[in-house]
């Protein structure tokens, strides 16, 4: 018997800011300095194509049920699309078609040749086996297997998936080619054909563009005191490396909570208690338990919301006391909560430059896979550096030279105008 899937949620819960809308407005508002016909514009404000596809799956007991998982092609003009796959109950075609455009600047503006895309499957991860969720990824990889591929379409990890989903789609689309093609997906672990430094990309180039924003503003790092919203991945490994450059990281939070210490605390140890508990709470350290809402509104130097997106809406960036907000979210602030902070003159890291690094050490993995060469640690790390400090350069540059206010738009307008000078070279097929 097929079960129903249980009612996941399909679409954007009522009163909740729909981030594809959110995306569309941001291109709208960078267009104004951009000197791109509309007809163009709108091309690039939606996804060439998306899949929408029923996956059906045995359970352990037998009994077969069905989940709903997308993919989203927004833009190739400057190379294959490229982006996550997310698993997630609140995953809804409208957060993956904004997920693969954010991906399409993203990849623009630190200036690699690959285009945007993204994925996801509604599905809490926590509720299945390891052998169901393989079935469900083998599955999944199985719909792909036409639109992906190391020169067409190439998935990577996104929230609550990693390397043993891209091992999975990586054996699963290679059984069925009956072929070698390391580089169809990225994220993989080394054994598979991952890169050095892949895992610590998206908190590192947050990290980067961080220390070039507050020497752009004149600010010390050494002491700056850092909030990290989110303690996975990107959240926990920005906050080891901000400790590391000398900042001083005061707060924590994950989905259970927040901790918090005026004198700075062990990001490690923070994150090793997180590995054994479940949860950041409780950590010896902690001095007080905090809600995420006090996290986000914490007066210190450097804000790091690393958790979903729409973290801070217009209400809440009303509180916001932080001077930098790096975003290694993707899409944390709404464009109302933007507007607010704008006024309020915090310098904003956009999320498309701030954890840009995850996807360009993916694509570095996928020119070591293309090369059958690999990399050093220290190579991927000055590489990613190179590329994210020349961003934030462009970034600072077209600010200037506009006379912006807000460094998302000055983003975009890089972003878009690289993606709309590759596009009009190509010239309009047919
Ligand atoms: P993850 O699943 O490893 O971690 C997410 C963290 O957020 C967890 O600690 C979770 O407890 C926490 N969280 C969830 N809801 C929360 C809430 N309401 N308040 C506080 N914490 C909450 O995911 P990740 O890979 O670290 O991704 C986090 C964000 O970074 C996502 O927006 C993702 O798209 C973005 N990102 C990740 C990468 C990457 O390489 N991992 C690359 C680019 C962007």
């Amino acid at each position: 018997m097929l079960i129903p899937a249980s009612e996941k949620q399909a679409d954007m819960a009522e009163g909740t800011t729909n981030p594809f809308e959110s995306l569309q407005s941001q291109i709208d508002e960078a267009a104004t300095h951009l000197e791109i016909g509309d007809d163009l514009i709108e091309r690039l404000k939606h996804p060439e194509r998306v899949l929408e596809t029923n996956l059906t799956v045995e359970r352990d007991d037998g009994e077969l049920e069905r989940f709903t998982a997308f993919r989203s092609q927004f833009n190739a003009d400057r190379g294959p699309y490229k982006g996550g796959i997310r698993y997630h109950p609140q995953v809804s075609r409208d957060e993956v078609k904004a997920l693969s455009g954010w991906m399409t600047y993203k990849t623009a503006i630190v200036d690699i040749p690959l285009g945007g895309g993204k994925g996801g499957i509604i599905i809490d991860p926590d509720e299945y086996s390891d052998d169901e969720l393989e079935r469900v990824t083998r599955t999944f990889a199985t719909e792909l297997r036409p639109l992906i591929g190391e020169d067409r379409d190439i998935p990577a990890p996104d929230v609550n998936t990693g390397q043993r989903e891209m091992n999975w789609i990586k054996d699963t689309y290679e059984s069925l080619e009956n072929t070698t093609e390391p580089g169809v997906i990225t994220g993989k672990n080394l054994a598979s054909g991952g890169s050095e430094g892949r895992v610590e990309a998206t908190g590192r180039s947050t990290v980067i563009a961080a220390r070039e924003a507050f020497d752009y503003l004149g600010k010390d790092l050494e002491g700056a005191t850092v909030a990290v919203q989110g303690y996975g991945n990107a959240g926990w490994i920005a906050a080891k490396l901000i400790d590391e450059m000398g900042a001083t990281v005061v707060a924590a939070s994950d989905s259970s909570g927040g901790i918090y210490n005026p004198d700075g605390f062990d990001p490690v140890a923070a994150k090793d208690h997180k590995n054994e508990t479940g949860s950041i709470l409780g950590y010896e350290e902690s001095v007080e338990e905090l809600t995420n809402e006090d996290v986000l509104t914490m007066d210190v130097d450097l804000l790091i919301p690393a958790a979903l997106e729409n973290a801070i809406d217009a209400d809440l960036a009303e509180n916001v006391s932080a001077d930098v907000i790096s975003e290694a979210a993707n899409g944390p602030l709404t464009p109302a909560a933007d507007e607010v902070l704008e006024d309020e003159d915090v310098f904003i890291i956009p999320d498309i430059l701030a954890n840009a690094g995850g996807v360009t050490v993916s694509y570095f993995e996928w020119v070591q896979n293309r090369q059958r060469f690999y990399w050093s640690e220290s190579k991927v790390n000055d590489e990613l550096e190179e590329h994210i400090v020349d961003a934030f350069d462009a970034l600072v540059g077209t600010l200037e030279e506009h006379g912006l206010d807000n460094p998302r738009t000055a983003a975009y307008v890089v972003a878009i105008q690289r993606v709309a000078d590759a596009f009009e070279e190509a010239g309009t097929f047919p």
